[in-house]
């Protein structure tokens, strides 16, 4: 028995407790333990049965095993028995008693004793504070204190921890500057566990000078106290005075804990150094540190941030793997740059280890389902984020929201977003991104505006993304209450909004509103520019893009691959040839930009509708990668202007290679083929065109009225004005035919008169929203329509005539460009 009790004796100082490990250890020691071997000796029948002899160290010794043991029946059996035995404890015991429903957090009972003991001293004040901070009961722990202070008793560096850790928890830490007064008044501000204590709450409150006095005020720095500094420092962004001080530290003969090399590696990712960071890996596989999971924990982000995901890997496979923020670390590593497999591999391993997965671990593999598409694997995880509970917690709903929205299912991310009674701005930005990235732009701006209503607060994101919505459906009009909405908000300065507003601007149509929002911007940065330049090429002005981009270049702005685009596209619009030419070679010569396939359509656009056909076609086969179909399409719509059959051909053959379902091409060899009256070859091309089953893509035009889009397909007679429409174009037919227009009816490509065919393309898309347009909005107001696919050939010679017949400016957005019509005439000169 004397045997079992001493192989049992370490246990009785649990770690965590300075009181067992500063007071009890010694007091124990001193007596003879002959009743407390008494005590247990009947373990399992009554527990203090059968002992003559029982006193206060009796019990204590009990109940500093039933502590040990985590054993609170016990506990609670052996109080009771000294109870009934007349209640023989001494406060040395009462304490340890205390202690005890302290730490099993039965705190009612803690209280109550605490009530009933007949002395107090400082040890019973500290336990019962420490168990009410524990617990949450801030309020109860800081009277407590002060009763402490009060009843006078003894404030020493246990009383004076316990109270600094407990401002920590109360988010309170300025309140630590007290307590500092108190502890330099009597005098214990050198003693190294308190001054560690003052550094933590310094530390967090960001007053890095004043934690660096106190540790300046230490008198035996021990290795917890430097590490407090090291920390402080690290925390608060002044990474190389953490590492001057660890130097320092090894001088003194120190030797790093595990703490301390993961505030180091902390330092190194602030210094964006993987070379620091490396050499601290070092460090720590010298001290063998390396496998420890905080360490390996840092060296992993810091591997992550600016290295190599497999050395962040090897890491990750050398800790011990059963800390679920690590694993959810990785996954989130390979989600995070799109390596989207790896993150489920990881997923599924740590599933079979199995470590639970968390909030954050199902939020990254959701994103990796949601980047990869991967459908059935996020409702996989859907199903298990369902049986854990988690399906309502915003970190995990929101990414599950996303999950379904990317994946084109908008309806299940409703359904998860109107369960969530806790939704908040990322969850409106994802369902309003979701619609948009979809095509929905009408019902991205429907929530935005619920959005409004609701009161959520809006971010960069949320006005990018309404922005955004209006350019999907050219809703100039929804695009200025969304600006009269950011200016009332701190983000009217912001550069990321304003850019969004210069695009949103030139692509609904007001490119002379897109120049007001950058000439108001504070800082225009590299995307406002481009944002601009490419407004003006879109809108066919290319002198002013011309124009621009010399400015930028005086402003001293380094343009970029996205500047050419703009810049080329604008030498394209005016027929620049050599100029064009010039400075594709300047952007590869000068700036070291590679060309890109839309570098290149725009040479091939260039060049063809300048009537350099050969050369375009020369030009295509240097080209070191494989020409897209973007780019021949280019090159056919110069062999279109200038009636070039045989390059034509071999335009329609490269790009129905590589897309034989590409309806624009047939449309546009067909009209090729009508202009040079080879009308055999006009048939075949809509024999070919039924042969291969080609379904055209439904032309749509939009026309926005009083903030509502109306929408209009070709031949739909659903509008509720359909006969005043009717009307007006029926009128407009007589005043064009008149004003000399001869309808072109080759743009139709089925086998029917050409009667039939005049009436089908005088209700193509664009017209009727035009009629629309010329009923509703009040005479002499410009006319902005937009269509989904290319201007169709009969209709902007039309647009030509009807623009002088009724005397209004008409802007068409087409797939391509703007076209502003204007007496007769067209912005792009008929190329387009
Ligand atoms: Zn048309
Ligand atoms: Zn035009």
């Amino acid at each position: 028995m004397i045997r079992f009790l001493r192989l049992r004796g370490p246990k009785f100082w649990p770690v965590f407790s300075f009181v067992q490990r500063n007071t009890s250890s010694a007091h124990l020691r001193r007596r003879s333990s002959l009743s407390s071997a008494a005590l247990y000796a009947v373990e399992g029948e009554d527990y203090i049965g059968r002992s003559p002899v029982f006193d206060s160290y009796a019990y204590a010794r009990a109940f500093q095993e039933c502590i040990a043991e985590v054993d609170h029946v016990r506990g609670r059996a052996v109080h009771c028995h000294s109870l009934k035995h007349g209640g023989c404890l001494d406060l040395f015991c009462l304490n340890i008693l205390l202690n005890m429903y302290a730490k099993f957090d039965i705190v009612d009972d803690a209280c109550l004793l605490f009530a009933e003991m007949p002395e107090r001293n400082m040890v019973s004040f500290v336990t019962l504070i420490q168990a009410y901070a524990k617990c949450g009961k801030l309020i109860e722990a800081v009277q407590l204190f002060h009763r402490l202070h009060r009843e006078g008793h003894q404030l020493n560096q246990f009383v004076f921890t316990t109270v600094l850790k407990l401002f920590v928890v109360m988010e309170l830490p300025e309140l630590g500057r007290h307590v500092h007064a108190c502890i330099c008044r009597l005098g214990h501000e050198s003693n190294a566990y308190v001054g560690a204590a003052l550094l933590g709450t310094y530390s967090l409150c960001g007053y890095v000078d004043e934690a660096r006095k106190v540790f300046d005020g230490i008198v035996e720095k021990d290795i917890v106290a430097w590490t407090g500094m090291i920390s402080c420092y690290a925390d608060n962004d002044c990474a190389e005075d953490a590492l001057q001080l660890f130097s320092r530290m090894t001088i003194s003969g120190l030797r790093p804990n595990n703490i301390t090399l993961t505030s180091l590696i902390k330092a190194s990712v602030s210094l964006s150094s993987l070379t620091l960071g490396k050499s601290i890996h070092g460090c720590s596989i010298k001290t063998c540190y390396e496998l420890d999971r905080y360490v390996g924990g840092s060296l992993l982000d810091v591997y992550a941030k600016y290295g190599d995901i497999k050395d962040a890997r090897a890491i990750f496979e050398a800790v011990p793997q059963n800390d679920v923020i690590l694993w959810s670390f990785m996954i989130a590593c390979y989600a995070q740059i799109d390596q989207n497999e790896e993150a489920l591999v990881i997923f599924m391993r740590m599933m079979r280890v199995p470590v639970e997965p968390n909030e954050y671990s199902f939020s990254s593999v959701l994103q990796a389902c949601a980047n990869s598409r991967g459908l059935d694997m996020g409702r996989q995880v859907h199903g298990r984020v369902v049986k854990i509970g988690l399906d309502t917690e915003i970190f995990v709903a929101n990414p599950l929201i996303n999950l379904y929205a990317k994946c084109g299912n908008m309806d299940a991310s409703m359904v998860i977003f109107s369960d969530l009674s806790n939704s908040n701005d990322v969850s409106w930005n994802t369902l309003i991104v979701g619609y948009m990235q979809l095509g929905f732009g009408e019902e991205a701006l429907k929530l935005f505006s619920q959005m409004h209503v609701a009161q959520v607060p809006k971010s960069q994101v949320t006005y990018s993304s309404a922005l955004q919505a209006c350019v999907s459906i050219a809703a100039i009009e929804q695009a200025r209450q969304v600006h009269s909405l950011i200016a009332k908000t701190t983000l009217s300065d912001d550069a990321v909004v304003s850019n969004s507003l210069i695009d949103t601007y030139a692509k609904c149509g007001s490119i002379k509103d897109a120049h007001k929002v950058f000439d108001v911007m504070k800082e225009c940065d590299l995307i406002s520019w481009n944002a601009l330049i490419c407004g003006y090429a879109l809108h066919g002005l290319g002198t002013n893009a011309l124009g621009l981009f010399k400015k930028m270049r005086d402003n001293k702005v380094e343009p970029n691959g996205v500047t050419f685009v703009g810049v080329l596209s604008a030498c394209s619009n005016v027929g620049l040839v050599d100029q064009g030419l010039s400075y594709f070679n300047s952007m590869a010569e000068d700036y070291g930009i590679v060309p890109s396939m839309e570098h290149y359509t725009c040479m091939a656009s260039l060049l063809g509708r300048s009537g350099r056909l050969n050369e375009a076609k020369e030009f295509i086969d240097r080209m070191t990668v494989k020409p897209s179909v973007m780019v021949w399409r280019a090159l056919l719509g110069g062999c279109l202007i200038h009636k070039n059959i045989e390059l034509g051909n071999l335009c329609a053959e490269r790009i129905l290679e590589m897309e034989p379902q590409d309806e624009t091409t047939y449309v546009l060899m067909s009209n090729l083929y009508a202009a040079g009256k080879s009308w055999d070859h006009v048939a075949l091309v809509r024999k070919s065109m039924r042969a291969k089953g080609v379904k055209k893509e439904p032309g749509r035009s939009w026309i926005e009225f009083h903030g509502e889009i109306h929408s209009f397909c070709m031949g739909d007679y659903s509008h509720p004005d359909t006969r005043a429409i009717n009307a007006m174009l029926e009128w407009l037919h007589i005043k064009v035919n008149r004003a000399g227009y001869v309808p072109d009816v080759n743009v139709v490509l089925h086998d029917i008169d050409d009667d039939k065919k005049e009436r089908i393309v005088w209700v193509h898309s664009e017209r009727l929203a035009l009629a629309f347009a010329v009923i509703r909005l009040p005479p002499g107001s410009p006319i902005c329509i937009i269509k989904n696919l290319r201007f169709c050939q009969d209709c902007h010679a039309a647009f030509k005539v009807i623009s002088k017949v009724i005397q209004r400016d008409i802007t068409v957005r087409d797939i391509n460009r703007f076209h502003h019509f204007e007496d007769g005439t067209c912005s792009c000169g008929d190329y387009w």
